[in-house]
Formats: C-alpha cells, sequence, structure tokens
C-alpha cells in the first residue's frame, strides 16, 4: 500500500462540479480584483468564525503582517511570539520592523504556554501573537488575561486552525485580531496563495481594506503608503466551494485522528498529541513525537508512507535569523521538538484502511 501524505486529488475531484461552476461564473463575469466574490467570501468566513468583519488579503504572512501595521506596531516595539512555530508568524513582526520576543511552548500542547508571557513583557511589549499550531487551540483564557492586565493586543496566527475550537468558540475570533492562510495545504486550503484577517474591530478591518489596496479607498487617491496584497477573485469563488465542506472534511480528519490516538496508544517511546478538553482541534497535522524520528521515517518511508517534519528547523537557528545571534541552547523546549517531531498522513480522504495502515506500520517501527 502506498499512502501519500496528503492527497490533492480526491478534493478536486469530490468538488469538481462546484469548481467548475464557480470558475465559469469568475470568467463571466470579466471581473477579476476585489469583486464579488471576495466580497461575499469574506462575509461566509466572517460568519463561519463568528466574527463581525472578514479582510481577504494575499496570503497568511500578509495578513498578519498588516495587522500589525494596522495597530501601528514598529520599530522599537516589542512583540512575542512562540519559539516554535512556522517561521511565518516571526517574519511578519520582522517585517513591520518590531522586536521578536520568543516564549517557548508548554511541551505537552507543543502551544505557547501561557505561564511564561509574563517573565516576558516589558514596557516595550505590544502584543502576543499565539499560534494554534497543528490545528489545536492555544489556551486562549490566560493568554487573554494576561494581555488585558497590560494593555497589549492578541494576534492569532490561525493559519493552521480553520473550524478549531476553544470552549465553544471558533479560532479566529478569540483574540483582537487574526490572520488565516489558505496555501493550498491548510484544512481550508485555495488553488494558489490567498489570506485573510478576521477581527471584530472595526478600525482595524477598515485599516487593513486600505493596507492591502495601496492605501486607497478611491481609485488614484493614495492615503497612506499601502501594499498590494488583495485575495484574488478566482481564489474567493474555489474558497467559497471549499468552505461550504469544511466541517464535514474536518470531522473526516477527526475521525483518522481519532483511530490513530487509539491504535498508538502505548506505543513504545511515542509521544501523541495531546488534546485538552476544551479543545476541539481542527486536525491540521497529526504530530507524534520519539527520540528516535529519523529512523521512524525511514521506516515510513520504506514501507510506502508519505511523512513530513513541522519543522526541522526553529526559527531563532534558521539562516534567516542567523544575524540575531541566537545559539543553540537558548530555546531547548523548540529545538527538542524540532529534533522529534513527525507528521503522519492525515486529510479527509484518508481511508480507514490507510489509516490503518499507518498506525500498524508506526506501531511495528517502534516496537
Ligand atoms: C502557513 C502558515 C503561515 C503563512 O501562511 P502563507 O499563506 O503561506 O503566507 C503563517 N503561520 C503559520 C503557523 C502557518 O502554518
Amino acid at each position: 500500500m502506498k499512502v501519500p501524505f496528503l492527497d490533492f486529488v480526491a478534493p478536486y475531484e469530490e468538488l469538481k462540479a462546484g469548481l467548475d461552476e464557480a470558475y465559469f461564473r469568475f470568467m463571466r463575469s470579466a471581473w477579476y480584483v476585489l469583486g464579488k466574490e471576495v466580497e461575499a467570501f469574506e462575509q461566509e468566513f466572517a460568519d463561519y468564525c463568528g466574527v463581525k468583519y472578514c479582510v481577504g488579503v494575499g496570503n497568511g504572512l500578509e495578513a498578519l503582517h498588516l495587522i500589525l501595521r494596522a495597530y501601528d506596531i514598529k520599530a522599537g516595539d516589542e512583540v512575542i511570539v512562540p519559539s516554535n512555530t512556522y517561521i511565518a508568524t516571526w517574519l511578519a513582526v520582522s517585517y513591520a520592523g518590531a522586536t521578536l520576543v520568543p516564549v517557548e511552548p508548554d511541551p505537552r500542547t507543543c502551544n505557547l504556554d501561557p505561564d511564561r508571557i509574563e517573565g516576558a513583557i516589558t514596557p516595550r511589549t505590544k502584543a502576543i501573537m499565539p499560534v494554534h499550531l497543528y490545528g489545536q487551540p492555544a489556551d486562549m483564557d490566560p493568554i487573554l488575561s494576561v494581555a488585558r492586565r497590560h494593555g497589549l493586543k492578541v494576534i492569532e496566527d490561525n493559519a493552521q486552525a480553520q473550524g478549531a475550537r476553544y470552549k465553544g468558540r471558533r479560532t479566529g475570533s478569540l483574540g483582537d485580531a487574526a490572520g488565516n492562510s489558505f496555501y493550498p495545504g491548510k484544512n481550508l486550503g485555495a488553488f494558489g496563495d490567498a489570506g485573510a484577517v478576521t477581527t471584530d474591530d472595526a478600525s482595524l478591518a477598515d485599516r487593513v481594506r486600505l493596507l492591502r489596496n495601496y492605501g486607497s479607498r478611491k481609485k488614484y487617491y493614495n492615503e497612506v503608503k499601502g501594499y498590494n496584497s488583495r485575495l484574488d477573485e478566482l481564489q474567493a469563488a474555489f474558497l467559497r466551494v471549499k468552505l461550504a465542506k469544511l466541517d464535514a472534511w474536518n470531522g473526516r480528519r477527526r475521525i483518522v485522528a481519532a483511530s490513530y490516538l487509539t491504535e498508538l496508544n502505548g506505543a513504545s517511546g511515542l509521544t501523541l498529541p495531546f488534546v485538552p478538553e476544551w479543545a476541539e482541534p481542527a486536525w491540521h497535522l497529526f504530530v507524534v513525537r520519539h527520540p528516535r524520528r529519523n529512523d521512524l521515517q525511514t521506516r515510513l518511508t520504506e514501507a510506502g508512507i508519505g511523512t513530513l517534519i513541522h519543522y526541522p528547523v526553529p526559527p531563532h537557528l534558521s539562516g534567516a535569523y542567523a544575524e540575531a545571534g541566537w545559539a543553540r541552547g537558548t530555546f531547548p523546549v523548540a529545538e527538542t521538538m524540532a529534533e522529534t517531531v513527525l507528521s503522519l498522513p492525515l486529510g479527509p480522504h484518508l481511508s480507514a484502511d490507510e489509516a490503518g495502515y499507518v498506525a500498524g506500520q508506526t506501531n511495528l517501527a517502534v516496537k
């Protein structure tokens, strides 16, 4: 049996009729940028997340960057970020010119450890950026309460968690604003790059709308130095088709995750994802940890099973941040994660047989 890490063909086949319809509607409209499809998607995604506003932008990195710009977070300001995340979270802060203050995750949840935040706050701190990593919601209540005490913004990186819930509420609606990515491999994936900002903050939404389109409200009148970061009409039309399926597809991910949790329970040396009782994960990834991760990956590759490592290098040790001079050992929790994590195949089109095969092979490999 061959099990790819993620199947991109089956989702297309399941949605083909709706996607074709969206494509022809888009072509017949002959309107390509910031039109009816984007407006409709923004409304539908705002409703889905349970927020007042959604602003479609070019990608997830830009969503985070534009939020920071809109809140006027800049050089001299500090932003607290997880030490273990995809580098985009960090790059957004760097693009805004602000200073990164990495904080280690809770090793059980792999998400920002609320107990470590207070110690990282200084008079220059402006915001906290929790990431709902792997589709597991971060523990938002203690993060929000420390933020409120210190007058800080909370900006969710919701790139990996469309559809997840924290204490019954959707991620992307829990902080002051959230950056969402619709990169093809994400739970709500476009057919190219796309992203969005979600928020209840009317003035933030207005500011992001301005910034995404050259700082212009009225064509050729530019109020501020904006950017070109717009969600495409075509991607918005496709995303509307996929959004209608998101809950159903996340439900299928949940079934695969539940079978892995059962079948891999007790496997020697293997650490499984920990799901707190208040979390309803979106199961973007199913990440196990093992001290001999590379051997495990090799064994699974030999068995025809596609796996990935999210992520092999923590941002502070990447070439991109070499100039900051963070030595190995600075963020040991993030470093251990980078050495031990392995993502097993997971997606809405993974069959029960395939999931059984992956679990069986994983159990054999760690024996
Ligand atoms: C994918 C991702 C992003 C960036 O999204 P893009 O659309 O690729 O720019 C940001 N943060 C996290 C945690 C991500 O996984």
